[in-house]
Protein backbone atom coordinates (compact mmCIF):
# COMPACT_ATOMS: atom_id res chain seq x y z
CA UNK A 1 0.00 0.00 0.00
CA UNK A 2 1.70 3.63 -0.87
CA UNK A 3 1.24 5.89 2.43
CA UNK A 4 0.90 9.37 2.52
CA UNK A 5 0.49 11.91 -0.15
CA UNK A 6 1.60 15.28 1.83
CA UNK A 7 4.83 15.85 -0.35
CA UNK A 8 2.47 15.72 -3.81
CA UNK A 9 -0.58 17.89 -2.20
CA UNK A 10 2.19 20.58 -0.66
CA UNK A 11 4.08 20.41 -4.31
CA UNK A 12 0.39 20.65 -6.27
CA UNK A 13 -0.32 23.65 -4.16
CA UNK A 14 2.82 25.13 -5.36
CA UNK A 15 2.09 24.08 -8.82
CA UNK A 16 -1.40 25.22 -9.01
CA UNK A 17 0.11 28.51 -8.59
CA UNK A 18 2.83 28.19 -10.52
CA UNK A 19 1.29 26.62 -13.81
CA UNK A 20 -2.56 26.75 -15.09
CA UNK A 21 -4.07 23.91 -13.20
CA UNK A 22 -0.33 22.65 -11.91
CA UNK A 23 0.81 20.60 -14.78
CA UNK A 24 2.19 20.77 -18.37
CA UNK A 25 0.14 18.66 -19.63
CA UNK A 26 -3.75 18.31 -18.78
CA UNK A 27 -4.53 14.48 -17.81
CA UNK A 28 -1.49 14.39 -15.34
CA UNK A 29 -4.11 16.83 -13.57
CA UNK A 30 -6.08 13.81 -12.59
CA UNK A 31 -9.11 15.95 -13.37
CA UNK A 32 -11.11 13.15 -13.94
CA UNK A 33 -9.98 10.64 -11.40
CA UNK A 34 -10.33 13.69 -8.98
CA UNK A 35 -7.66 13.55 -6.35
CA UNK A 36 -4.14 14.43 -5.53
CA UNK A 37 -1.94 13.52 -8.76
CA UNK A 38 1.43 12.07 -7.46
CA UNK A 39 4.60 13.94 -8.02
CA UNK A 40 7.58 11.13 -9.43
CA UNK A 41 10.70 11.90 -8.23
CA UNK A 42 12.66 8.88 -9.72
CA UNK A 43 11.69 5.78 -11.90
CA UNK A 44 13.95 2.84 -12.26
CA UNK A 45 12.94 -0.13 -14.31
CA UNK A 46 9.17 -1.02 -13.93
CA UNK A 47 8.66 1.09 -10.81
CA UNK A 48 8.04 5.19 -10.09
CA UNK A 49 8.64 6.67 -6.53
CA UNK A 50 6.66 9.83 -5.67
CA UNK A 51 7.90 12.79 -3.19
CA UNK A 52 6.72 10.68 -0.27
CA UNK A 53 8.43 7.70 -0.95
CA UNK A 54 5.69 5.63 -2.32
CA UNK A 55 6.59 2.99 -4.83
CA UNK A 56 4.46 2.67 -7.60
CA UNK A 57 4.39 -0.37 -10.71
CA UNK A 58 4.13 2.32 -14.14
CA UNK A 59 1.35 1.22 -16.27
CA UNK A 60 1.94 4.81 -17.85
CA UNK A 61 4.94 4.40 -18.93
CA UNK A 62 5.45 8.47 -19.59
CA UNK A 63 2.78 7.95 -22.23
CA UNK A 64 4.69 5.55 -24.22
CA UNK A 65 8.09 6.22 -24.46
CA UNK A 66 9.77 3.79 -21.74
CA UNK A 67 9.60 0.30 -23.75
CA UNK A 68 12.90 -0.27 -22.10
CA UNK A 69 11.41 0.45 -18.37
CA UNK A 70 12.99 3.67 -16.63
CA UNK A 71 16.25 4.36 -16.46
CA UNK A 72 17.96 2.01 -18.55
CA UNK A 73 21.45 2.26 -17.86
CA UNK A 74 22.53 2.12 -21.08
CA UNK A 75 19.89 4.75 -22.13
CA UNK A 76 20.48 6.74 -19.74
CA UNK A 77 25.00 6.44 -20.60
CA UNK A 78 24.26 7.26 -24.14
CA UNK A 79 22.28 10.63 -23.21
CA UNK A 80 25.34 11.22 -20.15
CA UNK A 81 28.32 10.67 -23.24
CA UNK A 82 26.18 12.70 -25.46
CA UNK A 83 25.73 15.56 -22.70
CA UNK A 84 28.92 15.58 -21.94
CA UNK A 85 30.00 16.70 -25.48
CA UNK A 86 27.77 19.70 -25.62
CA UNK A 87 24.29 19.65 -25.38
CA UNK A 88 23.16 21.65 -28.83
CA UNK A 89 25.27 22.87 -31.68
CA UNK A 90 22.26 24.04 -34.07
CA UNK A 91 24.48 21.90 -37.25
CA UNK A 92 24.12 18.67 -38.72
CA UNK A 93 25.66 16.11 -36.10
CA UNK A 94 26.02 12.56 -37.21
CA UNK A 95 23.61 11.00 -34.70
CA UNK A 96 20.56 12.90 -36.42
CA UNK A 97 21.69 10.76 -39.43
CA UNK A 98 21.92 7.31 -37.47
CA UNK A 99 18.68 8.03 -36.11
CA UNK A 100 17.01 8.45 -39.27
CA UNK A 101 18.47 5.78 -41.05
CA UNK A 102 17.01 3.50 -38.03
CA UNK A 103 13.84 4.59 -38.41
CA UNK A 104 14.28 4.31 -42.40
CA UNK A 105 15.45 0.71 -41.93
CA UNK A 106 12.78 -0.34 -39.26
CA UNK A 107 9.77 1.21 -41.80
CA UNK A 108 9.85 0.08 -45.38
CA UNK A 109 7.44 3.17 -46.56
CA UNK A 110 9.87 5.71 -45.03
CA UNK A 111 12.33 6.80 -47.54
CA UNK A 112 13.10 9.95 -46.06
CA UNK A 113 13.01 11.67 -41.94
CA UNK A 114 12.80 14.97 -40.76
CA UNK A 115 12.93 15.40 -36.96
CA UNK A 116 11.12 17.18 -34.63
CA UNK A 117 10.60 18.34 -30.60
CA UNK A 118 7.50 16.71 -30.34
CA UNK A 119 4.51 14.59 -32.09
CA UNK A 120 2.44 17.85 -31.96
CA UNK A 121 5.07 19.18 -34.22
CA UNK A 122 5.46 16.17 -36.10
CA UNK A 123 1.73 16.12 -37.24
CA UNK A 124 1.71 19.66 -37.69
CA UNK A 125 4.35 19.87 -40.18
CA UNK A 126 3.36 16.40 -42.20
CA UNK A 127 -0.23 18.23 -42.33
CA UNK A 128 1.42 21.40 -43.65
CA UNK A 129 3.45 19.44 -46.23
CA UNK A 130 0.64 17.38 -47.29
CA UNK A 131 -1.05 20.55 -48.25
CA UNK A 132 1.99 22.17 -49.63
CA UNK A 133 2.35 18.68 -51.92
CA UNK A 134 -1.12 18.49 -53.32
CA UNK A 135 -2.48 22.14 -53.29
CA UNK A 136 -5.17 21.94 -51.54
CA UNK A 137 -6.40 22.71 -47.95
CA UNK A 138 -8.61 19.70 -46.61
CA UNK A 139 -7.52 17.15 -44.11
CA UNK A 140 -10.23 14.34 -42.76
CA UNK A 141 -9.41 13.12 -39.05
CA UNK A 142 -11.36 10.61 -37.14
CA UNK A 143 -13.85 11.50 -33.98
CA UNK A 144 -11.44 10.55 -30.94
CA UNK A 145 -7.92 9.98 -32.54
CA UNK A 146 -5.33 12.32 -30.72
CA UNK A 147 -2.64 13.66 -32.99
CA UNK A 148 -1.19 16.20 -30.62
CA UNK A 149 -2.81 20.25 -29.92
CA UNK A 150 -2.64 21.24 -33.38
CA UNK A 151 -5.39 23.75 -33.85
CA UNK A 152 -6.52 22.24 -36.81
CA UNK A 153 -6.82 18.59 -35.29
CA UNK A 154 -8.25 19.26 -32.50
CA UNK A 155 -11.52 18.93 -33.61
CA UNK A 156 -13.47 16.14 -31.71
CA UNK A 157 -10.30 14.76 -30.49
CA UNK A 158 -9.04 12.19 -28.29
CA UNK A 159 -6.63 11.90 -25.24
CA UNK A 160 -6.45 15.03 -22.72
CA UNK A 161 -9.63 16.58 -25.01
CA UNK A 162 -12.05 13.51 -24.82
CA UNK A 163 -10.49 12.81 -20.53
CA UNK A 164 -12.03 16.74 -19.57
CA UNK A 165 -15.13 16.48 -22.65
CA UNK A 166 -14.09 19.75 -23.88
CA UNK A 167 -16.08 19.65 -27.29
CA UNK A 168 -14.25 22.48 -29.21
CA UNK A 169 -11.16 24.40 -27.77
CA UNK A 170 -11.59 28.39 -27.41
CA UNK A 171 -8.87 29.84 -29.35
CA UNK A 172 -8.98 27.67 -32.52
CA UNK A 173 -10.65 30.16 -34.82
CA UNK A 174 -13.24 28.79 -37.65
CA UNK A 175 -10.56 29.57 -40.31
CA UNK A 176 -8.58 26.82 -38.73
CA UNK A 177 -11.15 24.21 -37.96
CA UNK A 178 -13.20 24.62 -41.17
CA UNK A 179 -10.90 22.94 -43.34
CA UNK A 180 -10.61 20.02 -40.89
CA UNK A 181 -13.41 16.70 -41.70
CA UNK A 182 -14.45 15.00 -38.59
CA UNK A 183 -15.31 11.38 -39.10
CA UNK A 184 -16.18 8.28 -37.25
CA UNK A 185 -13.75 6.07 -36.82
CA UNK A 186 -13.72 2.44 -38.60
CA UNK A 187 -16.33 4.20 -40.81
CA UNK A 188 -15.33 3.88 -44.47
CA UNK A 189 -17.99 4.87 -46.12
CA UNK A 190 -18.24 7.64 -44.69
CA UNK A 191 -14.75 8.35 -45.58
CA UNK A 192 -15.95 7.48 -49.32
CA UNK A 193 -18.81 9.93 -48.87
CA UNK A 194 -16.48 12.83 -47.94
CA UNK A 195 -14.26 12.21 -50.92
CA UNK A 196 -17.40 12.31 -53.11
CA UNK A 197 -18.65 15.68 -51.53
CA UNK A 198 -15.37 17.31 -51.74
CA UNK A 199 -14.11 16.45 -55.27
CA UNK A 200 -10.61 18.25 -55.20
CA UNK A 201 -9.97 19.61 -52.10
CA UNK A 202 -8.92 16.82 -49.70
CA UNK A 203 -5.17 16.81 -48.93
CA UNK A 204 -4.91 14.31 -46.63
CA UNK A 205 -6.63 11.35 -44.89
CA UNK A 206 -4.71 11.58 -41.13
CA UNK A 207 -5.35 8.53 -39.09
CA UNK A 208 -3.60 7.04 -35.66
CA UNK A 209 -2.44 3.72 -37.50
CA UNK A 210 -4.23 1.98 -34.67
CA UNK A 211 -5.95 4.28 -32.04
CA UNK A 212 -5.30 4.58 -28.29
CA UNK A 213 -6.57 7.47 -27.77
CA UNK A 214 -9.84 7.00 -27.11
CA UNK A 215 -8.90 4.05 -25.26
CA UNK A 216 -7.22 1.07 -27.69
CA UNK A 217 -9.51 0.46 -30.29
CA UNK A 218 -7.79 -1.24 -33.28
CA UNK A 219 -8.81 -0.34 -37.29
CA UNK A 220 -11.34 -3.03 -38.37
CA UNK A 221 -9.34 -5.39 -40.90
CA UNK A 222 -9.00 -3.84 -44.26
CA UNK A 223 -9.69 -0.21 -42.98
CA UNK A 224 -6.24 1.27 -43.01
CA UNK A 225 -5.95 -0.30 -46.71
CA UNK A 226 -9.24 1.05 -47.60
CA UNK A 227 -8.20 4.29 -46.44
CA UNK A 228 -5.37 4.19 -48.19
CA UNK A 229 -7.07 3.22 -51.53
CA UNK A 230 -9.59 6.01 -51.22
CA UNK A 231 -6.77 8.51 -50.69
CA UNK A 232 -4.54 7.16 -53.45
CA UNK A 233 -7.98 7.25 -55.84
CA UNK A 234 -8.81 10.66 -55.05
CA UNK A 235 -5.20 12.41 -55.59
CA UNK A 236 -5.01 12.30 -51.54
CA UNK A 237 -2.15 11.53 -49.61
CA UNK A 238 -2.46 8.77 -46.07
CA UNK A 239 -0.45 10.56 -43.02
CA UNK A 240 -0.05 7.62 -40.52
CA UNK A 241 0.28 9.11 -36.86
CA UNK A 242 2.40 6.16 -35.51
CA UNK A 243 3.57 8.47 -32.46
CA UNK A 244 1.96 6.33 -29.94
CA UNK A 245 2.00 3.13 -32.23
CA UNK A 246 5.78 3.44 -33.13
CA UNK A 247 8.78 1.52 -32.35
CA UNK A 248 6.06 -0.31 -29.58
CA UNK A 249 3.79 -2.26 -30.83
CA UNK A 250 6.28 -3.78 -33.17
CA UNK A 251 9.99 -3.46 -34.30
CA UNK A 252 7.97 -1.13 -37.06
CA UNK A 253 5.26 -0.40 -35.37
CA UNK A 254 1.69 -0.99 -36.62
CA UNK A 255 3.16 -0.88 -40.11
CA UNK A 256 4.91 -3.58 -39.27
CA UNK A 257 2.27 -5.55 -37.59
CA UNK A 258 -0.09 -5.04 -40.71
CA UNK A 259 1.66 -3.73 -43.58
CA UNK A 260 -0.65 -0.70 -45.02
CA UNK A 261 1.87 1.54 -46.33
CA UNK A 262 1.29 5.12 -45.80
CA UNK A 263 2.38 8.11 -47.39
CA UNK A 264 3.17 10.22 -44.44
CA UNK A 265 4.42 8.82 -41.05
CA UNK A 266 4.57 10.53 -37.60
CA UNK A 267 6.73 9.30 -34.78
CA UNK A 268 7.58 10.21 -31.51
CA UNK A 269 7.44 8.82 -27.90
CA UNK A 270 10.29 5.65 -28.39
CA UNK A 271 12.00 6.77 -30.93
CA UNK A 272 12.64 9.67 -28.40
CA UNK A 273 14.30 7.19 -25.39
CA UNK A 274 11.81 9.81 -23.10
CA UNK A 275 13.52 12.93 -24.13
CA UNK A 276 12.05 15.17 -26.26
CA UNK A 277 12.02 14.26 -30.03
CA UNK A 278 9.90 13.13 -32.56
CA UNK A 279 9.99 12.53 -36.38
CA UNK A 280 7.95 12.93 -39.42
CA UNK A 281 8.95 10.83 -42.56
CA UNK A 282 7.53 9.00 -46.12
CA UNK A 283 8.06 9.16 -49.64
CA UNK A 284 10.97 10.89 -50.82
CA UNK A 285 9.26 12.72 -53.57
CA UNK A 286 6.96 14.19 -51.06
CA UNK A 287 9.50 15.09 -48.29
CA UNK A 288 11.70 16.60 -50.98
CA UNK A 289 8.96 19.25 -50.95
CA UNK A 290 10.16 20.56 -47.94
CA UNK A 291 12.51 23.26 -47.59
CA UNK A 292 15.43 23.66 -48.14
CA UNK A 293 14.78 21.01 -50.84
CA UNK A 294 11.15 22.17 -51.48
CA UNK A 295 9.19 25.02 -50.92
CA UNK A 296 7.26 24.05 -47.37
CA UNK A 297 8.87 25.69 -44.80
CA UNK A 298 9.60 24.06 -41.79
CA UNK A 299 12.55 24.44 -39.35
CA UNK A 300 13.40 24.14 -35.77
CA UNK A 301 16.35 25.13 -32.98
CA UNK A 302 16.51 22.41 -31.11
CA UNK A 303 15.51 19.55 -33.89
CA UNK A 304 17.41 16.98 -33.71
CA UNK A 305 18.73 17.85 -30.06
CA UNK A 306 22.46 15.39 -29.90
CA UNK A 307 20.96 14.52 -26.30
CA UNK A 308 17.83 13.31 -27.35
CA UNK A 309 18.77 11.26 -30.50
CA UNK A 310 21.61 9.44 -28.37
CA UNK A 311 18.54 8.34 -26.09
CA UNK A 312 16.27 7.78 -28.49
CA UNK A 313 19.11 5.50 -31.08
CA UNK A 314 19.29 3.78 -27.73
CA UNK A 315 16.47 2.80 -27.19
CA UNK A 316 15.94 1.62 -30.64
CA UNK A 317 19.02 -0.11 -30.57
CA UNK A 318 18.36 -1.83 -27.45
CA UNK A 319 14.83 -2.69 -28.72
CA UNK A 320 15.05 -6.39 -30.12
CA UNK A 321 12.65 -9.09 -30.84
CA UNK A 322 12.71 -9.94 -27.20
CA UNK A 323 11.76 -6.82 -26.31
CA UNK A 324 8.88 -6.63 -28.61
CA UNK A 325 7.93 -10.36 -27.34
CA UNK A 326 8.30 -9.37 -23.46
CA UNK A 327 5.97 -6.20 -24.50
CA UNK A 328 3.51 -8.49 -26.04
CA UNK A 329 2.77 -11.16 -23.24
CA UNK A 330 2.91 -8.18 -20.60
CA UNK A 331 0.07 -6.56 -22.44
CA UNK A 332 -1.63 -9.82 -22.46
CA UNK A 333 -1.05 -10.64 -18.88
CA UNK A 334 -2.10 -7.37 -17.70
CA UNK A 335 -4.85 -7.92 -19.57
CA UNK A 336 -5.90 -11.51 -18.53
CA UNK A 337 -5.91 -10.23 -14.50
CA UNK A 338 -7.87 -7.25 -15.50
CA UNK A 339 -10.62 -9.06 -17.38
CA UNK A 340 -10.43 -11.65 -14.28
CA UNK A 341 -10.61 -9.21 -11.78
CA UNK A 342 -13.73 -7.58 -13.58
CA UNK A 343 -15.28 -10.73 -14.21
CA UNK A 344 -14.99 -12.16 -11.03
CA UNK A 345 -17.19 -9.15 -9.37
CA UNK A 346 -19.63 -9.10 -12.13
CA UNK A 347 -19.04 -5.76 -13.48
CA UNK A 348 -19.99 -5.16 -17.39
CA UNK A 349 -16.59 -4.81 -19.05
CA UNK A 350 -14.24 -5.31 -22.03
CA UNK A 351 -10.66 -5.28 -22.46
CA UNK A 352 -9.47 -4.33 -25.13
CA UNK A 353 -6.15 -4.30 -27.28
CA UNK A 354 -4.73 -2.69 -30.31
CA UNK A 355 -1.52 -4.60 -30.92
CA UNK A 356 0.21 -4.11 -27.17
CA UNK A 357 -1.50 -1.28 -26.12
CA UNK A 358 -3.88 -2.31 -23.32
CA UNK A 359 -7.39 -0.78 -22.11
CA UNK A 360 -10.33 -1.44 -20.20
CA UNK A 361 -13.85 -0.05 -21.17
CA UNK A 362 -17.36 -0.44 -18.74
CA UNK A 363 -19.19 -1.86 -21.53
CA UNK A 364 -19.64 -5.58 -22.99
CA UNK A 365 -20.15 -4.12 -26.63
CA UNK A 366 -17.38 -3.82 -28.75
CA UNK A 367 -15.93 -1.11 -28.80
CA UNK A 368 -14.85 0.34 -32.58
CA UNK A 369 -15.32 4.35 -32.67
CA UNK A 370 -15.47 7.34 -29.96
CA UNK A 371 -19.20 6.96 -29.51
CA UNK A 372 -18.87 3.38 -27.94
CA UNK A 373 -15.83 4.91 -25.93
CA UNK A 374 -18.00 7.31 -24.92
CA UNK A 375 -20.99 5.57 -24.19
CA UNK A 376 -19.20 2.72 -21.08
CA UNK A 377 -20.24 3.68 -17.64
CA UNK A 378 -16.73 5.36 -17.78
CA UNK A 379 -17.76 6.80 -13.92
CA UNK A 380 -16.60 3.38 -13.10
CA UNK A 381 -13.28 4.39 -13.83
CA UNK A 382 -12.22 7.11 -11.32
CA UNK A 383 -12.55 4.76 -7.88
CA UNK A 384 -11.16 1.75 -9.87
CA UNK A 385 -7.90 3.88 -10.71
CA UNK A 386 -7.50 5.15 -6.91
CA UNK A 387 -8.01 1.67 -5.61
CA UNK A 388 -5.17 0.87 -7.89
CA UNK A 389 -2.84 3.43 -6.73
CA UNK A 390 -3.36 3.49 -3.11
CA UNK A 391 -1.83 -0.02 -3.74
CA UNK A 392 0.90 0.90 -5.61
CA UNK A 393 -0.69 0.38 -8.82
CA UNK A 394 -0.37 3.80 -11.67
CA UNK A 395 -2.40 3.27 -14.08
CA UNK A 396 -3.50 6.51 -16.56
CA UNK A 397 -5.58 8.70 -14.62
CA UNK A 398 -7.84 8.55 -17.71
CA UNK A 399 -11.10 6.05 -18.80
CA UNK A 400 -9.99 7.36 -22.41
CA UNK A 401 -6.62 6.38 -22.33
CA UNK A 402 -4.72 3.38 -23.43
CA UNK A 403 -2.43 1.53 -20.74
CA UNK A 404 1.34 1.36 -21.50
CA UNK A 405 3.27 -1.86 -20.46
CA UNK A 406 7.20 -2.12 -20.29
CA UNK A 407 9.75 -5.03 -21.20
CA UNK A 408 10.81 -4.10 -17.62
CA UNK A 409 8.13 -5.77 -15.72
CA UNK A 410 8.86 -8.74 -14.43
CA UNK A 411 6.95 -11.05 -11.77
CA UNK A 412 6.93 -8.96 -8.73
CA UNK A 413 5.37 -6.62 -10.83
CA UNK A 414 2.44 -8.87 -12.18
CA UNK A 415 1.58 -9.97 -8.38
CA UNK A 416 1.84 -6.87 -6.90
CA UNK A 417 -1.16 -5.64 -9.85
CA UNK A 418 -2.93 -9.18 -8.96
CA UNK A 419 -2.91 -8.44 -5.21
CA UNK A 420 -4.37 -4.94 -6.25
CA UNK A 421 -6.95 -6.21 -8.76
CA UNK A 422 -10.09 -7.53 -6.44
CA UNK A 423 -10.47 -4.40 -4.33
CA UNK A 424 -10.38 -2.34 -7.64
CA UNK A 425 -12.95 -4.12 -9.37
CA UNK A 426 -14.98 -4.02 -6.06
CA UNK A 427 -14.77 -0.36 -5.83
CA UNK A 428 -16.09 -0.20 -9.81
CA UNK A 429 -18.74 -2.88 -9.08
CA UNK A 430 -19.92 -0.54 -5.99
CA UNK A 431 -19.42 2.90 -7.79
CA UNK A 432 -22.66 4.51 -8.54
CA UNK A 433 -23.80 6.48 -11.88
CA UNK A 434 -23.30 10.45 -11.07
N1 LIG B 1 -0.16 11.63 -32.13
C1 LIG B 1 -0.53 10.64 -31.30
C2 LIG B 1 -1.12 9.40 -31.86
C3 LIG B 1 -0.34 10.77 -29.92
O1 LIG B 1 -0.72 9.77 -29.11
C4 LIG B 1 0.24 11.95 -29.42
C5 LIG B 1 0.44 12.14 -27.97
O2 LIG B 1 0.03 11.37 -27.16
C6 LIG B 1 0.61 12.96 -30.32
C7 LIG B 1 0.40 12.76 -31.68
C8 LIG B 1 1.23 14.22 -29.83
O3 LIG B 1 2.51 13.99 -29.33
P1 LIG B 1 3.18 15.01 -28.29
O4 LIG B 1 2.43 14.85 -27.01
O5 LIG B 1 4.61 14.57 -28.22
O6 LIG B 1 3.03 16.37 -28.86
Amino acid sequence: MTGAVEQSKSWFERATAATPGGVNSPVRAFAAVGGTPRFMVRGEGAYLWDADGSRYVDLVSSWGPMILGHAHPEVVRAARDAASSGLSFGTPTTGEVELAEEIIRRVEPVEQVRLVNSGTEATMSAIRLARGFTGRSKIIKFAGCYHGHVDALLAQAGSGVATLGLPTTPGVTGASAADTLVLPYNDIEAVRAAFADNPGSIAAVITEAAAGNMGAVAPHDGFNAALRDLAHENGALLIMDEVMTGFRVSAAGWYGREGVAGDLYTFGKVMSGGLPAAAFGGRADVMERLAPTGPVYQAGTLSGNPVAVAAGLTTLRLADDATYRALDTHARRLGDLLGRALSAEGVAHTVAYAGNLVSVFFTENPVTDYAGAAAAQTWRFAPFFHALLAAGIYPPPSAFEAWFVNAAMDDAAFEAIEAALPAAARAAAAAERP
